[in-house]
This record gives C-alpha cells, sequence and structure tokens, in this order.
C-alpha cells in the first residue's frame, strides 16, 4: 500500500491528467455531479455521495449516435484518452461495473447473442476507477445490505482512504498497481498507517445502522407478481421518475431522431419505467397504465430479474433514490414491507 501527503493531491491529479482525461466531483448550480476537470480547483469534495450519478461518465443522458447529411454518416470518435474517475464512492464503483456487464455484456451470455455497446466501451475501455473509502456514511446509505461497506475495494483500479495527514492508495488491479508505483510522490506505507487506517474502517463501518437480511427477497418477489401488496406500495408514488433518473444502476433509455430528411441525428436518452409513456404502444395501449404496474417493475427489475440474469441486485445501496423522492418513498422501507409480507 502507498501513501502521500494530502497537499500532493493536485500533484497526483496532473500526473493522472498526462494519460487519462480526469472526471471528479464539482459543484452544478446548488448540486453536485461528476464532470471533467482541468484544474484541481474544480473539484468539490465536500459531499460524500454526487447528488447526480456517475453513470453519466461513460453512459450519458444524452449522446449523439450518429449524424448523418448529404455526405453521409458520422459517428463519433473515439476519445482521445482513456477517462480516469477521482472521487468515486465504493457504491458508484461497483454501479458502473454493474453497467458495464450490461452493455459490454461481460457475462455469461452465448457468443452469438451477445450485443455489445459500442458507445460504451468506446469511453469504458482502459478506464481507471479510484474510489474512496466513506469515513462517514450518511443515514440514506444501506451498502451493507449488498455485502459492502463504507471500506470496500470491490471493482476498484484504486482505492483511496483519507487519513488525517495522508491518503492511503491501493493498487487493485494491474493497472492500479502501475500507476502508484509511477508516482514520484508515493512511498509505502507502515506500521503506524495500518493502525490508523484500522481505526477509520472501524470508526466509518459505527455510522452504518445494521445490515437487513435481504437473502430472501429475490424468491419472495418470484411469488408476489400479482399481490395486492403492489397497490399499497405503488399509492404514493407521483411517477415523477426522478428515482430512476438519479439511479446509478438504472439504465433504461429511449432513441429519437432529430432533424429532417437530408440532415439530422439520432440521438440516446436516458428514459425510466417510473414514465406512463415509456411503454406506450403505438396501437395506444399500455401495458404498465398505472403507478402500481410501474413501482413494480423498478422493485422486480432492480431485485429480481436482474438477479436472474446477473446473479447480484441491481441497486447498490447508495441511497439517493431515499433523498430525492419527492413523496417520502423510501426504497428500503419496500424491502422491508416485501420480506415482511405474508403470502
Ligand atoms: S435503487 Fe436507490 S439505493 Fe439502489 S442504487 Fe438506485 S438510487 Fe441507489
Ligand atoms: S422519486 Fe418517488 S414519486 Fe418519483 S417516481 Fe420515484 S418513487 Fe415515485
Amino acid at each position: 500500500m502507498y501513501k502521500f501527503k494530502i497537499v500532493y493531491l493536485p500533484e497526483f491529479l496532473e500526473y493522472l491528467q498526462e494519460k487519462y482525461t480526469l472526471w471528479a466531483p464539482a459543484k452544478s448550480g446548488t448540486e453536485t455531479e461528476f464532470k471533467v476537470i482541468s484544474s484541481f480547483a474544480e473539484i468539490d469534495q465536500s459531499r460524500l455521495n454526487t447528488t447526480l450519478n456517475p453513470k453519466e461518465i461513460f453512459f450519458p443522458r444524452r449522446e449523439v449516435l450518429f449524424s448523418y447529411d448529404e455526405n453521409g454518416i458520422k459517428t463519433p470518435p473515439p476519445p482521445e484518452k482513456p477517462v480516469a474517475v477521482w472521487g468515486l464512492r465504493t457504491c458508484d464503483t461497483r454501479s458502473i461495473r454493474m453497467l458495464d456487464e450490461v452493455f459490454s455484456n461481460a457475462h455469461q451470455m452465448p457468443e452469438k447473442e451477445m450485443f455489445k455497446d459500442p458507445y460504451w466501451i468506446n469511453k469504458y475501455a482502459d478506464s481507471l476507477l479510484i474510489s474512496q473509502a466513506c469515513r462517514q456514511p450518511l443515514s440514506t446509505c444501506f451498502c451493507n445490505w449488498f455485502n459492502s461497506g463504507p471500506f470496500d475495494e470491490t471493482g476498484s483500479d484504486i482505492f483511496v482512504i483519507k487519513g488525517e495527514v495522508n491518503y492511503y492508495l491501493k493498487g487493485i488491479s494491474d493497472k492500479g498497481q502501475e500507476v502508484l508505483a509511477g508516482f514520484a510522490k508515493a512511498e509505502q506505507t507502515d506500521e503506524k498507517d495500518a493502525a490508523e487506517i484500522k481505526d477509520l474502517q472501524a470508526a466509518a463501518e459505527s455510522y452504518m445502522s445494521p445490515a437487513l437480511d435481504i437473502s430472501d427477497l429475490k424468491s419472495k418477489l418470484d411469488k408476489i407478481w400479482d399481490d395486492p401488496l403492489w397497490e399499497e406500495i405503488g399509492a404514493k408514488c407521483i411517477n415523477c421518475g426522478a428515482c430512476a433518473y438519479i439511479c446509478p444502476t438504472c439504465h433504461c433509455f429511449d432513441v429519437s431522431d432529430e432533424g429532417k430528411a437530408g440532415k439530422g441525428k439520432r440521438v440516446r436518452l436516458w428514459d425510466a419505467c417510473m414514465f406512463q409513456l415509456f411503454t406506450k404502444e403505438a396501437s395506444g395501449h399500455n401495458p404498465r397504465s398505472n403507478s402500481l404496474n410501474r413501482v413494480r417493475q423498478r422493485v422486480m427489475h432492480k431485485y429480481n430479474y436482474f438477479v436472474d440474469n446477473y446473479q447480484k441486485f441491481l441497486c447498490t445501496g447508495c441511497g439517493r433514490c431515499v433523498s430525492v423522492c419527492p413523496v417520502n418513498m423510501d426504497i428500503r422501507e419496500i424491502i422491508k414491507k416485501i420480506l415482511a409480507h405474508e403470502i
């Protein structure tokens, strides 16, 4: 494990910029989101989680797939440099790895059925994900329900812990180790550093509420698709879509054509199953015409269908949807209600 003094962070980030396009949390009005950073001063590390999620880096909310005019079709050029992300939280790193399974089709699907999304792959290829331990998790954090925690290194290329004087940095992937070995200010940690890290981890974990056992959640959901419980769960939702928009793992999109014959573009835009028009068919029929159907779809996709396809829940417990819902729907309470429901 390496360390360098906190004051050397700007130098470390400049070092990363030699090889990478650097993304990091930055102010966006009163909120924070990941942005391409040109100088250290632009970074905002005052919040634990960014308000907006990091899927934007590899899966932008609006992306031109191609444009066309009388000279032919143009697709976006590949990025000049790979992406490095500073300031991810461990839940967000896990969410990016989950989306990679979807867009790069990295799981065990038969070769002939695979579809690999070139737009995601172009941006994601050779990227460096640097996650930072959460020293003081929020009351909305529940990553520990998913076998994770504030010091979970899973999926990181480099895992960072901010100490009192030093940043401690662990190279998890070969790529991460190579980057750290090449930074001139990085030195090896000693026993005193190991003791500080241990204390910080214990303190961070003490902020978390005890984890709920959700091992039965999927099998419970298998049995309640048409249970009246959904009427109770879905009643409050106003289908604003904020929870899906802000969620780092939701990845539904729409494709639309802009322009006219002879000149225009095809764009991909984030969409959400919580919107009424998402499933409206050309005939006018809508298989998810009411709130109950849409809330059930979101819950089922995250905690049931995704488990069937990828053997994991499509949720990291980041708590963003808990913070943003205007009618205070709390996904943790929904999960508890489902688990406690008598069939
Ligand atoms: S469902 Fe909520 S808690 Fe889970 S990943 Fe999405 S925003 Fe985070
Ligand atoms: S944020 Fe709340 S009200 Fe809006 S769609 Fe999600 S659950 Fe429904």
